[in-house]
């Protein structure tokens, strides 16, 4: 089987700070990564350098066999709709309805008519939930429902996989797990995913892969059962010990 993204010795460097060391690693088609480890670890950037938001100092990363590094803005913009992302911020247009936000992009990269662009949007706040809020301004939703229109935002552009950095970490806990069943069920439908959490949990219970990031390397790679039953890695231990 093909790799839909191939991480080859990345690294990145902010001034003299080697933020990424190295890394390795691939995600294949449907998959679901979820990615740990301590804050400051190089979790985001790594994140970002996989649709090149961020500019590796060195390495390559590939997608659905196109080099990302070697490609221009222009090739890059064109790829980039095909790898959705969420963030732990929404940012969701204030000025714009639910609905608007949803089918703006579908509508403005893809050239989508405004009916079609309608139908697509509708259907995928029913699939997170939200089809009632649809014509609601996004200061009026709860930070779990905002969430939720930023997934079916993402999904609007019918991305081939999905980042996710955090998407509940500014969450009040009792909306955590909304927004953690909306990512469920995109997987359990065959999403490829990339997901930095902290949420354990869904870790355990969604991930195929789990990549412990430590110090801007990956100490270690496993099953979830692997990294959280029987971690090997001295560094992997010590963070679960302390957040388990
Ligand atoms: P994590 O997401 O695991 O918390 P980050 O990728 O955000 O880690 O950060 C890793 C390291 O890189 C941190 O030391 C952080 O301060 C540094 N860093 C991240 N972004 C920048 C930047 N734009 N400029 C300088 N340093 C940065
Ligand atoms: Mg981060």
């Amino acid at each position: 089987m093909t790799d839909m993204i191939k991480i080859e010795d990345l690294s990145k460097k902010f001034g003299d700070t080697e933020v990424l060391k190295g890394l390795n690693g691939s995600v294949s088609k449907g998959q679901v990564i979820c990615v740990i480890g301590p804050s400051g670890g190089g979790k985001s950037t790594f994140l970002r350098c996989l649709n090149l938001l961020e500019k590796p100092t060195s390495g390559k990363v590939t997608f659905e066999s196109n080099e990302l590094t070697a490609l221009n803005e222009t090739q890059l913009n064109e790829l980039r709709e095909k790898m959705g992302m969420v963030f732990q911020s929404f940012n969701l247009f204030a000025n714009m309805t639910v609905i608007e936000n949803v089918k703006l992009a579908p509508v403005k990269v893809k050239n989508m008519s405004d009916d079609e662009a309608n139908k697509l949007a509708l259907s995928l706040l029913d699939q997170v939930g939200l089809q009632e809020k649809a014509d609601a301004y996004p200061a009026s939703l709860s930070g779990g429902q905002q969430q939720r229109v930023a997934i079916a935002r993402a999904l609007a552009m019918n991305p081939d996989v999905m980042l996710f950095d955090e998407p509940t970490s500014a969450l009040d806990p009792e909306m955590v797990g909304e927004v953690l069943k909306v990512m469920q069920d995109l997987a359990n439908d065959g999403m490829t995913m990339v997901v930095v959490t902290h949420e354990m949990g869904f870790a355990k219970n969604v991930a195929d892969q789990v990549w412990f990031m430590d110090g801007g390397v990956f100490a270690e790679k496993g099953t979830p059962e692997q990294i959280f039953e029987h971690p090997k890695n001295d560094r992997t231990k010590d963070f679960l010990a302390k957040i388990l």
